[in-house]
């Protein structure tokens, strides 16, 4: 039997704040989501079932900034470096879209979930476990553990700790656990000549791998012809040639009372995009490839959500459904309301998009 292609792999960090992390006063607080208990005796959650509706408190939206840490090993990952991941990485991890906390409203970042398990340190025999799940009740990666591995080698690009730790040396409920992720030192490689950032590695000075191999040279080489545009970082920009064709698309002309009355109903002052948004005529069609169109309403009949974080409710079809904006992001995103299954689904980063693909 032929042995299985091992890499070399370290571990990364985020260098902002966690999004799935409410409070950090210290590194691990308390966690956005909710996740299945194990143990009833000493509460130790399940680690390795992440919670069906995955919500992030905080949405990042940093220029440049496409991979971040989630909990637990997880990633929160691009549509772009998605797209990358599946060419070059297939099957390495498990994708699930991500929530505004406590709404049904989808955010740009995907939670990529790594398939690859790993050990990278061993908690000591004489810490104290749960006489019935036999969890540590405590396991500081510092003091707490036997050995721990920043470096190692897997059969992945992608990996995360089957073991985890705690930031408290006495309990890990006060605070609450991680788990470490680890990236190949060539998929970083790609990922840092492409412009995605929002991780760091190690320092040079910690690290053993401080340089790539001849073979992951010619991998990272492959790889940049194999992901074709997606190399090239698009950044979304409201340009005035793209508001432009925008209007003229929908036939626009201003409208300032539509646009006051917009104001004073959703108390929000109106950016560039939703000034034109404001000004489409009612009875407009949009199309975004259903069987029935979406009719534009008047100002006076456009809806929002009852969420903290609000869409605005602006055309309809024959159905129930209906097309939403956020009014509140300067590139306005688009949503899609199913009445059947109540979900919405965010299909453009901008309204403008409609138009400008
Ligand atoms: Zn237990």
């Amino acid at each position: 039997m032929k042995d299985q292609q091992h890499f070399r792999l370290t571990a990364i960090c985020s260098s902002d704040r966690r999004m799935d992390i409410l409070d950090t006063r210290r590194m691990l607080d308390t966690p956005v989501n909710t996740y299945e208990v194990c143990c009833t005796t000493c509460g130790f959650p399940n680690i390795d079932k992440t919670p069906d509706t995955y919500f992030i408190a905080k949405g990042r939206d940093f220029s440049g900034i496409e991979v971040m840490e989630a909990d637990m090993g997880n990633l929160f990952v691009s549509n772009r470096v998605k797209k990358i991941l599946e060419i070059l990485c297939p099957d390495q991890c498990e994708y699930k879209r991500t929530f505004i906390y406590q709404t049904g409203i989808p955010t740009k970042w995907w939670l990529a979930i790594p398939n690859t398990m790993v050990i990278n340190g061993e908690v000591k025999k004489n810490i104290k476990r749960c006489t019935t799940c036999n969890q540590p009740m405590h396991a500081h990666p510092g003091t707490q553990y036997k050995f721990w591995l920043h470096e190692l080698a897997a059969p992945a690009d992608i990996a995360k700790a089957s073991n985890w730790y705690s930031m408290d040396e006495d309990d890990w409920k006060t605070g609450w656990i991680g788990r470490d992720v680890f990236l190949s030192v060539r998929l970083i490689s790609l990922l840092k000549i492409i412009s995605a950032k929002g991780f760091e590695k190690l320092s040079l000075g910690e690290r053993k791998y401080k340089s790539l191999t001849k073979a992951e040279k010619d991998w990272v080489e492959q790889s940049i012809v194999k992901i074709g545009n997606l190399k090239d970082n698009v950044k979304f920009e409201v340009t005035s040639d793209k508001l432009d064709k925008f209007k003229h698309h929908f036939s626009v002309t201003n409208m300032p009372e539509a646009i006051i009355a917009f104001e004073k109903k959703f108390k929000v002052s109106a950016n560039e995009i939703t000034k034109i948004i404001c000004s489409i005529k009612s009875g407009t069609q949009i199309d975004i490839g259903f069987d029935s169109p979406f009719v534009i309403e008047d100002v006076k009949n456009w809806e929002s959500t009852k969420t903290k974080t609000k869409l605005v409710a602006f055309a309809f079809d024959e159905f129930g459904n209906n097309l939403l904006f956020s009014p509140t992001d300067k590139n306005c995103p688009l949503y899609f309301y199913d009445h059947e299954t109540m979900l919405y689904d965010l299909i453009q980063l901008s309204i403008l998009n409609l138009i400008n693909p």
